[in-house]
C-alpha cells in the first residue's frame, strides 16, 4: 500500500514585550523569585479587567506581515474554556474566528550545493495572539504553581498542511526562528520555551484525499485517518525525529489494519519515541465565545503605520545578486542579523579599497566585475567558513568578535594581493578571534614575519640554498629531466614556510638552474 503523510505545524512564540498581555506586570518569566511578577489580572481574581498590550499586537502584526499574510480589518479576542491548574480563570484569552492575520506563505530554500537550491512554499493559515499559562513544577508528591509566566503574550502561527517531509518541517522552524529574531519580536530560543513547536501528523492511504486551500478533504467517501498532535519538540532535531517516528508508527498501525483516535502525543527525547498524552476533542469542546471585556480592534489600520526591516530571505537573495556570494555563503551569512551587517561593512570596505588599486582604477567594467567576483568568493569563504568556524570552536558569537570590519577587510585584502598565504592568514585570524581588541592584521603580519617574501635578494638566497643542497637533482635537471622542477619548488616552499610566492619561486628556479 502506498501512503502519504499530511504534516502541518503550530508554533507558539513568546513575545519579548516589556509587560504582560493584559496587565502591567513585567514580562520576566526567568525571574528567580516565583510569583513575584503577578497581579489581580494575571492570577484571575474576580472583578479584574484585562487591558490589551499594544506592543504585543504590533509585534503580531509584524509577524503576520513578514509571513505575507492579510492583516484583518477587524479582529477580536475569545475565551477558550478549559480547566487546568495552570489556568486560574478557567479559560484562556485567545483568538478564534477573527485572528490578527491569515493566509500567508513562507519560502524555504534548501541549498543542495554551493550554487544549486530547491524551494518549497509553505502556506500560513493564521497568526493570532493569546496569553500563556502559569508554570507547574512537580516536586515529590506536590505540584507548585508559578504565575510569573501566566498572562505573557504568545503568538501562535499555524501553517497549512503543506509539508512534504520531516526535513521541510525542521527547516520551517529554523527559518521561522531567524525571521522572528530579525523582526526583534522574540529571542525564540527553543530550549528556553520561547519557541514551542507542535506538529499535526496523519498518514493517509495515497489517493484518498485532496488538499483544497489548506483543507484536507476526503475523496470517494472514505473516512480519513485522524490527526495526531505531537508536542514536546524542544529542538530542531526533535522536530525532525519526532515526525519521522510518528509517521512510521502510523504506517505500521495501518499495515496491521488498525487505526487510532485523534490524540495528543509527546516526544520522549530519552526513548526517542512518541507517547500518548491524551485523547483530544475538537474546537467545540472548548466552547469558544467572544471575550466580553475587550472590544474588537483594527489591526489593518495599525499595519499601515508599521514598516518591516529587510527580511532574511530578501537579504539572502540580495547578497547573492549584489555581491556575488554563492547561495550557500549568502544563506549562512544572513542567518544572524549582526553577521549580515558585519559582512556588508566588510564588503563596503573591500569595494572602496579595490577601487583605489591602480590597476583597477582606470580599467574596464569587465575587469572590475571579475575582480569583484574573486573578492566575493574569497570573502564568502573567509567569513562563512574560517571566521564562523573559529567563533563556533571558541563558543563565541559575532557580537563577541572585537575586530572591526576595516581590519577584517584588510586581512582579506592581504590574502587577495598575495602578501600573505592562507596558512599564515589563518594564524592571524585565530589571534583576532581570541583577542578582545581590534587587532590590525598588517601589524601582526609584520611583527611575526608571516608576510610573503617580497625581497628579491632574500628569494635568491633561499633558492641558492636549495640548489646547493641537492646537487644530484640539479645535475639531472640540467641534463634534461625537467620533471624535477616541482620538486625544487616544493623545497623552496618548505624552506620559506610557504612565504615565497610559488610563481616567483618557479621563475627564479628556472633562471638559476639554467645559468
Ligand atoms: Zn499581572
Amino acid at each position: 500500500m502506498a501512503y502519504t503523510t499530511i504534516i502541518g505545524m503550530e508554533v507558539h512564540v513568546a513575545l519579548n514585550t516589556k509587560t504582560k498581555m493584559f496587565c502591567p506586570c513585567t514580562n520576566n518569566p526567568e525571574s528567580e523569585e516565583p510569583n513575584s511578577q503577578i497581579c489581580d489580572v494575571c492570577t484571575g481574581q474576580p472583578g479584574s479587567l484585562p487591558t490589551p498590550n499594544k506592543e504585543a499586537i504590533i509585534s503580531t502584526i509584524k509577524v503576520g506581515k513578514a509571513l505575507g499574510c492579510s492583516i484583518l480589518p477587524v479582529s477580536k479576542f475569545d475565551r477558550k474554556q478549559y480547566f487546568y491548574p495552570d489556568l486560574p480563570k478557567g479559560y484562556q484569552i485567545s483568538q478564534y474566528d477573527e485572528p490578527i492575520a491569515k493566509n500567508g506563505k513562507i519560502e524555504l530554500q534548501f541549498i543542495l550545493e554551493k550554487n544549486i537550491r530547491n524551494t518549497a512554499i509553505i502556506g500560513i493559515e493564521r497568526v493570532h495572539l493569546e496569553e500563556d499559562t502559569a508554570k507547574l513544577t512537580h516536586k515529590n508528591d506536590k505540584t507548585l504553581v508559578d504565575f510569573n509566566r501566566s498572562g505573557l503574550p504568545l503568538v501562535e502561527i499555524v501553517t497549512k498542511p503543506d509539508f512534504m517531509s520531516a526535513t521541510e518541517a525542521k527547516k520551517y522552524c529554523q527559518e521561522l526562528q531567524t525571521l522572528l529574531r530579525y523582526l526583534g519580536v522574540s529571542d525564540a530560543h527553543m530550549e528556553k520555551g520561547q519557541m514551542r513547536c507542535e506538529a499535526n501528523i496523519s498518514v493517509q492511504t495515497a489517493g484518498t484525499f485532496e488538499i483544497v486551500d489548506g483543507v484536507v478533504k476526503p475523496l470517494h467517501n472514505v473516512a480519513l485517518n485522524p490527526k495526531v498532535e505531537l508536542k514536546n519538540l524542544n529542538s530542531f532535531k526533535s522536530v525532525e525525529r519526532g515526525i519521522i517516528f510518528e509517521t512510521e508508527r502510523q504506517i505500521s498501525l495501518l499495515e496491521q489494519n488498525q487505526t487510532w483516535t485523534q490524540q495528543t502525543r509527546g516526544w520522549d527525547e530519552a526513548k526517542q519515541e512518541t507517547v500518548l498524552q491524551r485523547k483530544k476533542g475538537g474546537a467545540a469542546d472548548y466552547r469558544y465565545f467572544p471575550e466580553p471585556d475587550i472590544p474588537p480592534f483594527h489591526p489593518e489600520n495599525i499595519a499601515g503605520t508599521i514598516s518591516l526591516p529587510e527580511l532574511p530571505l530578501q537579504k539572502q537573495k540580495r547578497f547573492h545578486s549584489e555581491y556575488g556570494f554563492s547561495y550557500a555563503d549568502s544563506h549562512i551569512l544572513t542567518q544572524q542579523k549582526a553577521l549580515a551587517n558585519f559582512t556588508e561593512s566588510v564588503m563596503s570596505e573591500i569595494t572602496d579599497w579595490l577601487h583605489t588599486m591602480p590597476e583597477v582604477k582606470g580599467s574596464t567594467e569587465i575587469i572590475r566585475e571579475q575582480k569583484m567576483q574573486k573578492i566575493a568568493r574569497l570573502t564568502g569563504t573567509w567569513l562563512s567558513n574560517k571566521l564562523l568556524g573559529l567563533l563556533n570552536e571558541q563558543k563565541k558569537s559575532i557580537e563577541d568578535f572585537a575586530v572591526s570590519p576595516e581590519n577584517m577587510a584588510e586581512l582579506i585584502a592581504l590574502i587577495y594581493t598575495n602578501k600573505i598565504n592562507a596558512m599564515n592568514a589563518q594564524k592571524i585570524l585565530v589571534q583576532m578571534v581570541e583577542s578582545s581588541n581590534d587587532l590590525d592584521p598588517t601589524h601582526i603580519m609584520e611583527e611575526k614575519g608571516y608576510g610573503m617574501v617580497q625581497d628579491t635578494q632574500k628569494i635568491t638566497e633561499i633558492v641558492t640554498d636549495v640548489i646547493n643542497t641537492y646537487p644530484k637533482q640539479v645535475a639531472e635537471y640540467q641534463s634534461g629531466k625537467e620533471a624535477l622542477l616541482p620538486f625544487f619548488i616544493g623545497m623552496v616552499m618548505k624552506a620559506s614556510e610557504g612565504t615565497v610566492d610559488p610563481k616567483i619561486a618557479e621563475e627564479t628556479l628556472k633562471n638559476m638552474l639554467t645559468n
